[in-house]
């Protein structure tokens, strides 16, 4: 099959021919008809996460159909559309699965940063960390729910409760989370890089109430912001814009520098929060409200071949919604 791989931090990928892997006991074997490009996908291929596999296929947001069944999976047949996400195994036996909280298990395993993932033409992964996806968006379009939209959702839940939102960074996540706020009576307020009007005009087509450059302060002050573009400064100034007892929740994995601040800041017990990963609960939550919102994703399909230069306009920001990584048999 057609694959992108990365063979070691900071090289562009590379598109191979490997083998169709094949589906072991408990997997299920999948054909790709979309992958998102998320911006994990470039913290991995700059090196800036500590544990990947080498040569690695990218891509956690994996849209296909069940192809084959490994030995003992029940949950799927074949032809089955599932969603494949970030979190592809937890150990199930740390404090942490225990205890109901396996997005921060002690030995976890990675979609698209240690195991194999969605920039290919088929993938394998664990029955038990699939899900199956709602009718109505089509393959493309459901891609960026599997971690922009839930990630999204998980930082949103943490905000929570909530009536005024500040979302800063205004890419894949943060445009289906505006419309989850709006759905859940909430008034959003979109911060951009300053002057991206583009980003800003997106945002008020989303439903957000309000839409101006991250260094400005909003018209009122906020319950809760969720910070999604991976930069340390932005925490000062989502702190300096929420109200006394608000929260500042961290959605990236990856952030440059927080950088020293007043104390003051901080100050009226505000809390600031990262969210991390997301657990199997979250998945089943999120796809099942979904259809409800509706939420309607913008998407930008490029072929699978071209995934270097979707990560460099994900990296200039030269999009509006998500990228979506079309294998050419889907094309
Ligand atoms: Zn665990
Ligand atoms: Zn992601």
């Amino acid at each position: 099959m057609k694959a992108m791989l990365l063979d070691a931090p900071g090289m562009p990928l590379r598109l191979a021919d490997v083998p169709v892997p094949e589906p072991v006991a408990g997997q299920v074997r999948v054909k790709v008809s979309a992958c998102g490009v998320c911006r994990t996908d470039l913290h991995v291929a700059d090196g800036d996460l500590k544990h990947p596999k080498h040569p690695i296929i990218p891509g956690h947001e994996i849209v296909g159909r069940v192809d084959k069944l490994g030995p003992g999976v029940t949950r799927f047949a074949l032809g089955d559309r599932v969603g494949i996400p970030w979190l592809g195994h937890t150990c199930g036996a740390c404090p942490y699965c225990r205890a109901g909280r396996e997005n921060l298990c002690d030995a976890p395993g990675f979609t698209g940063y240690q195991i194999d993932g969605g920039y290919a033409e088929y993938a394998v992964a664990d029955a038990d960390y699939c899900f199956p996806l709602p009718d109505g968006p089509g393959d493309v379009e459901a891609a960026p729910l599997l971690c922009a939209g839930l990630i999204g959702f998980r930082a949103l839940r943490m905000a929570m409760p909530c009536t005024t939102l500040g979302i800063y960074g205004f890419g894949a996540a943060a445009h289906i989370v505006a419309q989850v706020a709006r759905h859940e009576g909430m008034r959003a307020f979109a911060f951009t890089r300053p002057g991206d009007t583009q980003a800003q005009m997106f945002a008020r087509e989303l439903g957000c109430v309000w839409a101006g450059g991250s260094e400005e302060r909003p018209p009122e002050a906020l319950d809760a912001a969720l910070i999604f573009a991976p930069v340390g400064p932005l925490v000062p100034l989502a702190l300096a814009a929420v109200r006394k007892g608000g929260t500042v929740v961290l959605g990236g994995i990856h952030m440059s520098d927080v950088p020293a601040m007043p104390y003051d800041l901080l100050w009226g017990e505000r809390v600031v929060r990262s969210v991390a990963n997301l657990t199997r609960q979250d998945a089943i939550d999120f796809l099942a409200l979904a259809p409800r919102v509706p939420i309607v994703t913008h998407t930008t399909p490029m072929p699978l071949a071209e995934a270097n230069e979707a990560l460099a306009r994900l990296r200039r920001g030269d999009l509006t919604g998500a990228l979506v990584l079309v294998p050419e048999h889907a094309l």
